[in-house]
């Protein structure tokens, strides 16, 4: 049954998969690390749950997964509300099973799709890191309600290196200008870069896409951009995790390794109206 079907989409369901899953995901990550030279904990898996069950959300926390990350607003609302209510219920009664577990009592989401610019004030609340912002607008609205609420902001500057395949970021020349913007602004923290390579059955052909952003990375670095705290790499995903580790990726953000090709799910409507509905950039 696998070799005729291997060519097909696999669907992880059980608890036992997605254990295998996520081990072999991790023990990959370890050792592209100690091949570039460093430690398995300088690298970190944010889990892409935008096709995950809550059921499978559950259970890579319970194996301890701490960092999440979900590419839409109305998605990651949800996700975070069920998942409260489980990490809340297993503060107070333990366990459900009854069995030990690494679980964390927090986790942190990681926003990593495009965001709209009215939808920050629904977003900001929830998440730990944007790895998404691809526009000096956006910057500068995240800033304005930074300053609203006195708590600072963590990002990431998204660059499209390739000019193709994916619409959002800012293009390579652009990058060092708009950081110098951003780190002005006192209530954003501009903690790295982000890229996302176009779609190739060849993982091979994201390498120079992920070079090019690490060379932009260290232009950005060396022009003191962010003081100390500009050191996040976000870069590598199913395809291409282990190529962008090798060409210095400190943040990988994995998926269908983890959790299969699973349809996504059909978000409940939640309020805030039409998830789709672009602004006006
Ligand atoms: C979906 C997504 C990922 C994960 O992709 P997989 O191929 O499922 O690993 C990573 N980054 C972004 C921005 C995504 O939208």
């Amino acid at each position: 049954m696998p070799s005729i079907l291997s060519h097909m989409a696999t669907r992880i369901s059980g608890p036992s998969q997605l254990r295998d899953a996520y081990r072999k995901v991790m023990d990959n990550i370890a050792r592209a690390a100690t091949k570039s030279g460093r430690r398995p904990t300088d690298v970190m898996l944010v889990a892409v749950t935008k096709n995950a069950s809550p059921d499978q959300i559950r259970t890579i926390v319970e194996l301890g997964q701490i960092d999440l990350g979900e590419n839409r607003v109305q998605h990651l609302q949800q996700r975070v509300a069920v998942l409260e209510e489980f990490l809340s219920r297993r503060r107070t009664m333990g366990s459900p099973t009854g069995k030990q577990t690494d679980a964390p009592a927090k986790v942190r989401w990681h926003m990593i799709g495009h965001l709209q610019r009215n939808k920050i004030k629904q977003v900001i609340p929830l998440v730990h890191l944007i790895h998404s912002v691809d526009s000096l607008r956006l910057a500068e609205e995240l800033h304005t309600f930074a300053a609203r609420t006195e708590r600072p902001i963590e990002v990431l500057l998204q660059v499209n290196v390739s000019g193709e395949g994916n619409k959002f970021g800012v293009a390579p020349p652009a990058v060092i200008h708009l950081a110098e913007q951003i780190d002005s602004m006192i209530h954003l923290r501009l903690r790295g870069l982000m890229t996302m390579a176009p779609y190739s059955d060849n993982p091979e052909d994201s390498r120079p896409i992920f070079a090019r952003t690490a060379e932009l990375f260290e232009d950005v670095r060396s022009a003191k951009i962010g003081g100390g705290e500009f050191n996040i790499l976000s870069m590598g995903m199913t395809n291409d995790y282990e190529i962008a580790i090798a060409e210095g990726a400190n943040i990988v953000r994995v998926g269908r390794a983890i959790f299969g090709e699973n349809e996504p799910p059909e978000p409940e409507q939640v309020r805030g109206g039409p998830e789709d509905e672009e602004d006006e950039d």
